[in-house]
């Protein structure tokens, strides 16, 4: 995350300001083409370009100027450095579950320091009481930062580490575990963990937000309540997400961690369950079930922890005019499964069925659609019995994502493809259902 004095700043910037003796929250002037601009020096984004320094003026707005031959800078000020006090515990109600959260990052795991704009991963026990002091009223808390990770950094070893924490805490006592995440690859990550514990006693539930919690329109404090109340009460042992049902905030829904998907770039309410009802929703404090098949909380259950993934396993979207070499490129890789995202019911050109066929005879070659919603079904056109012929798994109404993870998993496990076929096919956590609901039922059932 680069030092810590200078967050964010890089090359030229930081260059600028090192010579002048600047920190991040010191009081500078910049003068520029017979401009002067005073103003705190605050943290840049990570991703920023090399070239502007921004402060924050007196008015409060930012602004960023770009260096040129003729800007000078000087440090005018000591300003107080970014600070985040965290303030007293509130105290514990022995009656009250006790609830594990685990922090890997993302927006809902963002603390933002007012006066500079500086953030910094925020989730020991007293910063979040500080942001939601109602969690204790719920639950006691033990608030542990794992990683501070944007979750396109997340990879199945991360996914590892976080089923095995998650497993110390079980073995702890706790009534249930909470895992904050960035909201972008949190459904691979429920999906991972839905496989890599089994058995679980007690509920885990992941949650992120859309809008950082600095934000009026912040969904992180809603959504972080709705998971603590899930883990320290639900009735179900399952991993499951917690997020917005609705752009409002009355509701928060629980989808099974194999069955959802963000499905909006922005919206508070992107999570949507997909071919599945959701698990449960909270309405008014108490946590009511929706599916009707689920695994109970019983802490009497002995944790299963199978934590091992293969990143040898791609997903791959079909589209028209493919180069059917991409196969091929895999498979010489040494990749050991493919799922495929074909269009429809199940299809891919047929100028990839040489490759598939080279495909299967290593490894696993399966079949999910990218039209999402529905079933895929490979006996309604020939194309689809020939890749069943070739030996493609037709994927039944798994998702893509999760079936890419369940092939991690599996290849975790074993190194064999028959015995993989077969863990594949086999039910595990609820990654698909014999039967889809029909349309309008679905429609009625959401209702
Ligand atoms: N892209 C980042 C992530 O997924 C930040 C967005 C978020 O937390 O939702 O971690």
């Amino acid at each position: 995350m680069g030092e810590e004095k200078f967050f964010g700043y890089r090359g030229k910037a930081l260059e600028a300001i090192k010579r002048v003796g600047a920190e991040v929250g010191d009081l500078i002037r910049i003068t520029k083409n017979g401009e002067v601009y005073e103003g705190i020096l605050i943290p840049r984004s990570e991703y920023g370009d090399e070239k502007h320094i921004v402060i924050k003026l007196k008015s409060g707005y930012n602004i960023g100027i770009r260096l040129s031959p003729n800007t000078k800078i000087e440090r005018i000020g000591v300003g107080a450095k970014p600070t985040f006090a965290s303030p007293p515990l509130p105290p514990q109600n022995p009656q009250l579950p006790k609830v594990a959260i685990i922090s890997t990052g993302g927006t809902i795991a963002s603390r933002v320091d007012y006066r500079t704009g500086a953030v910094r991963p925020a989730l020991s026990a007293s910063d979040l009481y500080s942001v939601v002091p109602e969690l204790a009223d719920i639950a006691r808390i033990d608030a542990q930062i794992l990683f501070s990770l944007y979750s396109e950094n997340i990879t199945p070893a991360h996914w590892t580490e976080m089923a095995k924490t998650v497993a110390e805490k079980i073995a702890d006592g706790v009534d249930g575990v909470v895992i904050a995440h960035g909201t972008d690859t949190m459904g691979y990550s429920a999906a991972a963990l839905s496989f890599a514990l089994q058995n679980l006693p007690v509920p885990v539930i992941f949650v992120g937000s859309q809008r950082s919690a600095d934000r009026p329109s912040s969904d992180a404090a809603t959504n972080l309540t709705g998971a603590v109340l899930a883990a320290a009460k639900a009735p179900f042992a399952e991993v499951a997400v917690a997020m917005h049902e609705t752009i409002s905030d009355t509701a928060i829904v629980l989808h099974r961690g194999t069955k959802v998907r963000k499905c909006h770039t922005s919206r508070r309410d992107a999570f949507k369950s997909v071919n599945a009802q959701p698990l449960a929703k909270i309405v008014e404090n108490r946590v009511v079930m929706l599916a009707e098949d689920y695994k109970r909380r019983d802490p009497s259950q002995k944790l299963v922890v199978k934590p091992n993934f293969s990143d040898k396993v791609a997903l791959i979207k079909f589209y028209p005019g493919m180069d059917p070499a991409i196969i091929d490129w895999h498979v010489d890789k040494g990749y050991k499964a493919i799922v495929l995202e074909g269009t429809g019911l199940g299809h891919v050109s047929n100028r990839f069925f040489q490759p598939i066929r080279r495909a299967v005879e290593k490894g696993v070659v399966a079949m999910a659609s990218q039209c999402i919603w529905g079933r895929v079904n490979m006996n309604v056109y020939d194309t689809g019995r020939d890749l069943m012929a070739l030996g493609v798994i037709p994927l039944e109404d798994m998702l893509a994502e999760t079936a890419t993870v369940k092939l991690m998993w599996i290849f975790g496990q074993t190194d064999n493809p028959e015995e993989a076929k077969q863990l594949l096919k086999t039910n595990i956590a609820g990654e698909f259902s014999q039967r889809t609901l029909h349309e309008e039922t679905w429609e009625e059932a959401k209702q």
